[in-house]
């Protein structure tokens, strides 16, 4: 990870990527979203692929030169057709909220009725937040989880459906640890003749695994993010069935988007390859085996987990009953300076700031990456607990600071 290229050109940007590197190799990335993509995933999104314009699809572009274009979006298309078994695949969404807008796109007019979880429970700006472009364009209405036990309100959703009768429910979520009955939601949604668009940005890589159910399907759209659980590099991308192909793939271009990027498409073809890989089996296992270690650490500690514990690869903690003073923003601060990078979240019930929270999302997906089994992130949930029981005491940040070093070091990445 040299960028020899940049150093002599920009010195300036060379030393902010260098100093990226180090970040990664030299902290706990427990960000739920992130994850650590193989060296080749970031060749390929490094390539000149980024100089080649490609409107279209392969075999029918609107340039000419499209020959390798073509070949790298077919390798990304049959590949992602194999992990997650759909009848049609379209890999060139920007990001997960690029292909979130595609579907609306091609299924919904303005005016037209979403319903989606709410964002403090666990959802997604793009799933009709009055701050994104969905929230403006369409009527909103939420579903929630069970405020006593963390898990989704089926029950609730169904009578919130039959009253608001939505044209589309949006299911999948950011910050939800439990697997999702995508079955129950798909019958909500059947009822009142709604489209039901499944949203696995989070668990792109579980569900390629088998480690959690698969919507592809039973919704009639499946949007993914494929840099999260899937370690295929930043973007997103689209399934359902052929009787939507044309209608996504006109959505996605030209409806939101110009050319592709396809020095992105060839990272998903390259980590969609990793991920056909037996080896990728093991590893979505003991994500999910690190997250239930990570969850029960810090449950035996007195930390209270929504939902009281986790099916996936997040745990979300409410600091309200074990620190009632301290918000998440702190924690987060505090953590981020003892080198264990997470970050504040909403909780169900939220009592303070979208900005300031009470709750801390933390993901095993990256650690997983660089080689924690369930003993390394029970000692880094000893570690978490350490600083937001003491987030102001310098010694105690010092010495976990310290620790985190021997962890990072002992668990090498990008060698
Ligand atoms: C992360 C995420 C997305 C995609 O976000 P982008 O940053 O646009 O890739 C979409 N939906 C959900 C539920 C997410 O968690």
């Amino acid at each position: 990870m040299e960028h020899e290229h940049v150093r002599e050109a920009d010195p300036a940007v060379a030393t902010a990527l260098a100093d990226e590197v180090d970040r990664q190799r030299n902290t706990l990335s427990m960000i739920a979203s992130e994850n650590h993509a193989s060296r080749a995933v970031v060749d390929a999104q490094g390539s000149v692929l980024t100089n080649k314009y490609a409107e279209g699809y392969p075999g029918e572009r609107y340039y000419a030169g499209c020959g390798p274009a073509d070949a790298v979006e077919e390798l990304a298309i049959e590949r992602a057709k194999e992990l997650w078994g759909a009848d049609h695949v379209n890999v060139q969404p920007h990001s997960g909220s690029q292909a979130n807008m595609a579907v609306y796109l091609a299924t919904l007019d303005p005016g037209d009725r979403i319903l989606s979880l709410e964002l403090e429970h666990g959802g997604h700006l793009s799933h009709g937040h009055p701050a994104n472009f969905a929230g403006q364009l369409f009527e909103v209405e939420q579903y929630r989880v069970d405020p006593e036990t963390g898990y989704l309100d089926y029950e609730g959703l169904a009578d919130i459906a039959d009253e608001f009768d939505p044209d589309a429910i949006v299911s999948g979520f950011s910050a939800y640890p439990r697997t999702v009955d995508w079955e129950r939601i798909d019958a909500v949604a059947d009822a009142v003749d709604a489209y039901h668009v499944a949203d696995i940005a989070h668990i792109t890589g579980l569900v390629a695994a088998g480690v959690h159910p698969s919507p592809v399907g039973i919704a009639d759209f499946v949007t993914g993010s494929t840099h999260k659980t899937i370690r295929a590099g930043r973007g997103g991308m689209i399934m359902c069935g052929e009787e939507h192909a044309d209608a996504v793939d006109n959505a996605v271009f030209p409806g939101v988007q110009g050319g592709p990027l396809m020095h992105n498409v060839a990272g998903k073809a390259v980590g969609f390859g990793e991920a056909l890989e037996d080896s990728f089996t093991e590893y979505a296992e003991q994500v999910v085996a690190n997250a239930r270690a990570l969850g029960e650490t810090l449950a035996d500690a007195g930390l209270t987990l929504v939902s009281g514990g986790t099916d996936t690869h997040l745990v979300l903690v409410d600091l309200r009953d074990s620190h009632p003073d301290l918000s998440g923003g702190d924690a987060e601060a505090a953590l981020e300076s003892a080198g264990i990078v997470l970050n504040g979240n909403t909780v169900p019930g939220e009592t303070r700031s979208p900005f300031d929270p009470s709750g801390i999302r933390a993901g095993t997906a990256a650690l997983t990456t660089r080689g924690f089994d369930e003993a390394a992130i029970r000692e880094v949930g000893d570690l978490i607990v350490r600083v937001l029981d003491a987030p102001t005491d310098e010694a105690v940040l010092a010495a976990v600071s310290e620790r985190v070093d021997e962890l990072c070091a002992a668990h090498p990445l990008y060698e």
